[in-house]
């Protein structure tokens, strides 16, 4: 059974969506909150199915996927994956670092939506700082690591920049932790604009993190698509007063070619991939790139928020 209280919610989120939600509860009450005890999944019959695999409080789990969509159909650019470096390997682990940052920074809203519903209850603090205990337990790897940081980053957002016993036996991912909170706590996430901005800020902190402890970075100014959050004079320009397109070294995974990579003039992160073939002549180029952007985005079919 859903929850009376988040039909409302789910109605919401609803009535964004074309494909019918179905919402499917079944799973143990392990006692302990993390943020992968919900997925989404299309059904065959073109159904979008919603499955809370854990019930320790299904408000909870349920809510924060519900807020995830709502998000989303608010406008807030969804995380999106065109290319591929050619080692599956490194794509995965890029994925892996702009998602749980792109989740982190996300994570701040839907928990104050929680607390102001009256679903943060001190019983959902204590599941979650179980799960978060649970996911951090140190180990003997004097390395940094990764999986720990962007843990201990979820921790912050969760109890709102506080550290709990759970970073104890973590200290270095605790602090790397503490710094990536510093970047993404210091300006209010209260627009898709300003999420963003602190998602972009958010990604290239944790490659300074990972350089400093002799990691290689992630690249996901370039790997990761975030579209583009414009004003309706942006969207009046040609396409290069805002964007530069880049013949990148990765391949789009449409075309299979070297793909062309949209990256903003002034944060130079991929806000689109455009699917131009092979083909694709210098003075075609020069044309495209002198097209109003409003009448490329039309033309690519391509995610975008208006300001
Ligand atoms: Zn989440």
């Amino acid at each position: 059974m859903i929850p009376e209280t988040l039909q409302p919610l789910l109605t919401a989120v609803q009535a964004h969506y074309s494909m019918p939600i179905e919402v499917v509860i079944d799973g143990p009450a392990s006692g302990v909150l993390t943020h992968e005890q919900s997925h989404q999944e299309l059904l065959a019959n073109g159904h979008l199915q919603l499955t809370v695999s854990d019930t320790t409080d299904v408000a909870y789990t349920l809510s924060h996927e519900l807020l995830h969509m709502q998000l989303t159909t608010a406008g807030y650019p969804p995380l999106q994956f065109h290319l591929a470096t050619g080692e599956p390997q490194v794509d995965q682990q890029f994925f892996a670092v702009a998602t749980a940052l792109y989740d982190a920074a996300l994570h701040g809203q839907i928990r104050a939506w929680q607390v102001a519903h009256g679903l943060f209850t001190p019983a959902v603090e204590k599941a979650l700082a179980a799960g978060f205990t649970q996911k951090l337990k140190g180990d003997d790897a004097t390395q940094l690591s990764v999986f720990r940081t962007l843990t201990a980053l979820d921790a912050y957002v969760m109890f709102d920049g506080r550290a709990g016993d759970w970073l104890a036996d973590v200290p270095d991912e605790a602090t790397a932790a503490a710094d990536l909170y510093g970047v993404l706590a210091a300006k209010p996430i209260d627009s898709p604009f300003a999420f963003r901005r602190t998602v972009i800020k958010l990604w290239r902190a944790f490659d300074q993190t990972l350089t400093r402890h002799g990691y290689q970075e992630t690249g996901n100014a370039e790997f990761a698509t975030l579209p583009p959050v414009l004003s309706e004079r942006q969207l009046r320009l040609a396409l290069n007063q805002t964007f530069e397109v880049r013949h990148s070294a990765l391949r789009d995974r449409t075309t299979r070619q070297r793909a062309y990579v949209a990256q903003g003039k002034g944060d130079g992160q991929n806000a689109f991939v455009l699917p131009l073939p092979a083909s694709f002549s210098p003075e075609a180029f020069q044309k495209l790139y002198q097209t109003p952007l409003s009448d490329i985005l039309a033309r690519y079919e391509l995610d975008y928020t208006v300001r």
